[in-house]
């Protein structure tokens, strides 16, 4: 038995070896990934839960490489353990806002939403990183003229859990400006529920897994008290993840805001997302 302890032991060992060498090589490719621009944005549209009409965007990256397309779990992680995050965090604020204004100056009225990375808020200040890289873009984007209020910040619970005077100072400095903030993966966190007194947020997203299997009677229990307990807090709310009629009909009548999910639209490239916008308009 000693043996075989040992023999598991030293092959742990070498998996760990590969893996740490994996990382590594993750790592490098995505510095060249970023110096050489593989990264671009998809935006997956939030309709309104009433009137099915888009109102936001959300920007998702993808990774462009060697012909495929890598998702955002496979090197969000690494390049947040790498720090590459603040750079590759910047970029995407940039070219979304910038898509932002592309659509405004087409008589598009909708918002962005941008994932933030709770390791972007730990590390610098981002209202001020916000308005620098406006500052920074070349003209394209001006700091005072920028519609903040149509801009969402989606940020996770895990983050509320930590460094709470730093992190209420900076939402409330990026909501003195409007932009809004909602708390991403809504449910999924462990942290108490007093956060959704301390901190100064919009709107809520429930996650997917809340959806998931309608029929189920503590899920939609949840649903049913999440949605009581946002309203009671004068927070909006949004369901993602919407896949099926059945799920629809199901949040069609919880009463929450927006819904998102393959169900209405999928990530979009910016001019598969302009068609949509388009007829939407129209429609
Ligand atoms: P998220 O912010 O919770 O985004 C929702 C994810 O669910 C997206 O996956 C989206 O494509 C997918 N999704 C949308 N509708 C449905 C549906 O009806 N059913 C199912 N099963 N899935 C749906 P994606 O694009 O692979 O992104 C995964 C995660 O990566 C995101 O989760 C977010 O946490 C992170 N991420 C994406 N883009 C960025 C970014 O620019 N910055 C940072 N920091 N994180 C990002
Ligand atoms: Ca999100
Ligand atoms: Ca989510
Ligand atoms: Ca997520």
């Amino acid at each position: 038995a000693k043996e075989c302890g040992r023999n598991q032991f030293y092959f742990f060992n070498e998996q760990m070896q590969s893996e740490a060498e994996k990382v590594a090589e993750l790592c490098n490719a995505l510095q060249f990934a970023i110096e050489n621009r593989e990264f671009e944005l998809h935006y997956q549209p939030l309709v309104c839960a009433k009137t099915h009409r888009i109102l936001n965007v959300e920007a998702l990256v993808r990774w462009r490489h060697q012909g495929k397309l890598i998702m955002p779990d496979e090197f969000i992680p690494v390049a947040e353990a790498s720090g590459l995050i603040i750079e590759l965090g910047r970029r995407v604020r940039l070219e979304a806002m910038k898509t932002l204004l592309d659509f405004h100056a087409l008589g598009i009225d909708v918002s962005m939403s941008v994932n933030v990375s709770t390791f972007e808020f730990w590390s610098h200040d981002l209202q001020s990183c916000l308005i620098s890289s406006i500052i920074n873009s070349g003209n394209e984007l001006k700091p005072d003229g920028f519609p903040y209020h149509k801009l969402t910040l989606e940020i996770t619970e895990s983050l509320l859990m930590k460094e709470q005077v730093h992190l209420v100072n900076s939402l409330n400095k990026l909501r003195e400006l409007g932009i809004q903030i909602a708390i991403d993966d809504f449910g999924t966190g462990y942290s108490s529920l007093s956060y959704l007194k301390e901190f100064p947020v919009d709107t809520i997203k429930i996650d997917k897994s809340f959806i998931r299997d309608v029929q189920d009677q503590k899920q939609a229990a949840l649903l049913t008290a999440i949605v009581a307990l946002s309203r009671a807090l004068n927070l909006k709310v949004t369901v993602e993840g919407i896949e099926t009629c059945l799920q629809l009909a199901f949040v069609s009548e919880k009463n929450v805001d927006f819904i998102q999910g393959y169900f209405f639209h999928r990530p979009l490239e910016k001019d598969a997302l302009f068609e949509v916008l388009t007829a939407n308009l129209k429609g």
